[in-house]
């Protein structure tokens, strides 16, 4: 699957808000929206046009593509299944986004960002009840035990993943053993637990047009 690899603090500017996609260094001062809070790009200081309208709707859904790392067309697929499920879609499409593989590596602190965690299920370190899934976008089901090889259980990023995590804590529709360094989802992610600053509304809004 195609993914942006271009420069991230860019879109943490481009958004005006921290994304958060740099791990710990977005805690730091050098973090690209301290230093320079306005748009990128050459007139991006001189121009900061008010958006209304379509513009808010599209920067919304450019948003939490950016938070969980994912490119229009599979972004789109998500929001097409959200409208075929019961409930809400702006809601149904988060609980999907929620449960991917690699978001909940970031949740449960096995990794410190999308990107990172990511690389480890691509690389072959992450199981799910035992066995190795190698697919980002995989979709735990609750129940499912999510871990580490054995060999990842000592690793720099891992265990330093897991200290930032232990000052954070563990969302409540999880479980953590970060001894053994496994998780499990224990119950489908509400919209109350999402506490990013998202309008899902605006999303289903746009492409609803
Ligand atoms: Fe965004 Fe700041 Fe992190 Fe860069 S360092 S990704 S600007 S939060």
């Amino acid at each position: 699957m195609a993914r942006y690899i271009g420069p991230v603090c860019r879109l943490c500017r481009r958004e005006g808000i921290k994304l958060f996609l740099k791990g710990e260094r977005c805690f730091k001062p050098s973090c690209g929206i301290e230093k320079r809070n306005f748009p990128p790009g050459q007139h991006g200081h001189d121009r900061r046009a008010k958006i209304v309208g379509y513009g808010l709707q599209l920067r919304e859904k450019q948003k939490v593509k950016r938070i969980y790392g994912i490119l229009e067309n599979q972004f789109r697929s998500y929001f097409e299944r959200a409208v075929r499920q019961k409930g809400v879609t702006g809601e149904n499409l988060l609980a999907q986004l929620e449960r991917r593989l690699d978001n909940v590596l970031v949740r449960l602190g096995f990794a410190t960002t999308h990107a990172q965690a990511r690389q480890f299920v691509r690389h072959g370190h992450v199981v799910v009840n035992g066995k190795k899934v190698n697919i980002p976008s995989y979709q735990v089901s609750v129940g499912e035990e999510i871990g580490v090889k054995e060999k990842m259980k000592k690793n720099v990023q891992v265990v330093s993943a897991l200290e930032l995590v232990g000052g954070r804590g563990t969302p409540h529709w999880m479980e953590l053993n970060s001894e053994n360094v496994t998780g499990k989802i224990v119950s489908l992610p509400k919209r109350e637990d999402i506490n990013m600053p998202i309008q899902e509304r605006m999303i289903v809004e746009l492409y609803s047009k």
